[in-house]
């Protein structure tokens, strides 16, 4: 017998997880405009329009700004596949979960690794980054995540560049979770290869990584010796179709690059230091309210992602039935632990649209009754107010 299918309709979601996360109606508009074939001049000028802004949120004069086709992993990859050749020393910070993947990419590309460690929760310190590159010497690169998604740990950036900057390496940031929610300038902080993700503060669906590269990086991956071992991640191809050659390479998501230009509008027309303050202020009013309820964040004060609040899980509370009991009866995903804190923590994204007091409001009285129904009870008229605080002085 022939299966049945009924017609897509994906059930009603708030989305205060680690992204996907809201997404601006005017986003999912501009996706469903009339598809165009990827040479068509119409949209080599979309294209055009998406370098332009993303140079802007990205706060570079970078030539080589592109969106890559795939998610935030696949601009990871494109960094490390492009500057790394076999044999290459690099340093790889690691705080979380995303710092050791940047580490298990780049041994995939052959270099020899060196991983400066912390535990799960804290920042990395520049001095352990600085001993390390003293010990090793010639170094091609030095990586970082300035977003910890797994961990809620906001990374400074300068000092980690100026020591690379010391040892001639070239500078990597991984800022998925920072691009367009937390002050990153790429120029300003010497960065030389950075990359995101569409799905987490820029606000819209998954399936782009934005990158960007530097003169210096780009000097770097024309003298290679070798090839790049993935062709489907070969800037120096990719970037004759983003070019004037206009060479074909793949085939575009141009429906995906639509949604990207609008969400870069829609960022840029907020503006970038607006766009913060929001950020900023929404992660304080939630903390002030978590803390009223006697919960504890995971990130030390002064290191906190104000796009993911990292909240410790209370030892008598289930993570997973109170993660259901948000879905089931308010409709709302959060994110569970990764890695170390795996049943430990909850991730909890107010990142662009996701970004906004209602839902602090709402996600903390949400919380607050799915740990009662498992015996732990809150003062949640206290969280309330400690929040409202923030917003009403
Ligand atoms: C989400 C995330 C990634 C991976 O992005 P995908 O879109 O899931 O491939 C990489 N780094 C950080 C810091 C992230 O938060």
């Amino acid at each position: 017998m022939e299966r049945e299918f009924s017609q897509l309709n994906p059930g009603y979601r708030l989305l205060l997880g680690p992204g996907p996360v809201e997404t601006s109606p005017r986003v999912l508009r501009a996706m469903s405009a009339n598809l165009l074939g990827h040479l068509d001049h119409q949209f080599l000028d979309i294209m055009n329009d998406t370098m332009e802004l993303l140079r802007k949120v990205f706060q570079t004069k970078n030539r080589l700004t592109l969106p890559m086709s795939g998610t935030g992993s696949a601009g990871m990859e494109t960094v490390m596949v492009n500057l790394i050749e076999p044999g290459d020393n690099v340093i790889v910070c690691v705080k979380g979960v995303f710092g050791q993947r940047m580490r298990d990419v780049a041994e995939r590309c052959g270099a020899n690794v060196y991983s400066v460690e912390v535990p799960f929760g804290q920042p990395i310190d520049p001095a352990d980054v600085r001993k390390t590159a003293k010990e090793v010497g010639d170094i091609k690169l030095i990586a970082v995540v300035h977003a910890e998604t797994s961990t809620g740990v906001l990374q400074p950036l300068p000092e980690l560049s100026e020591i690379a900057k010391e040892y001639d390496a070239l500078f990597v940031v991984d800022a998925v979770t920072s691009l367009g929610g937390v002050e990153l300038k790429v120029d300003d902080w010497g960065i030389d290869a950075c990359y995101s993700g569409t799905q987490k503060a820029l606000s819209c669906p998954p399936g782009l990584s934005p990158v960007t590269i530097s003169s210096k990086a780009e000097k770097v991956i024309a003298e290679r010796k070798t090839k790049v071992q993935s062709w489907y991640l070969d800037l120096s191809m990719i970037q004759n179709y983003w070019g004037q050659e206009r060479v074909y390479h793949h085939t575009a998501p141009i429906n995906m690059i639509y949604g990207l230009r609008e969400a870069l509008q829609i960022v840029l027309e907020e503006g970038l230091e607006a766009r913060f303050k929001r950020h900023q202020q929404n992660s304080d009013a939630f903390v002030k309210g978590i803390e009223a309820m006697g919960l504890s964040m995971i990130a030390p004060i002064g290191y906190r992602l104000p796009t993911l609040n990292a909240v410790r899980i209370p030892e008598n509370v289930d993570d997973l039935k109170a993660r259901n009991y948000l879905l089931d009866k308010y409709g709302i995903e959060i994110g569970g632990g990764l890695g170390d804190f795996k049943g430990k923590a909850w991730r909890i994204g107010f990142m662009g649209e996701s970004s906004r007091r209602n839902n602090v409001i709402l996600l903390l009285a949400a919380l607050a009754d799915a740990m009662a129904v498992q015996g732990h009870r809150v003062d949640v008229g206290a969280a309330v107010e400690a929040a409202l605080e923030v917003y009403n002085g």
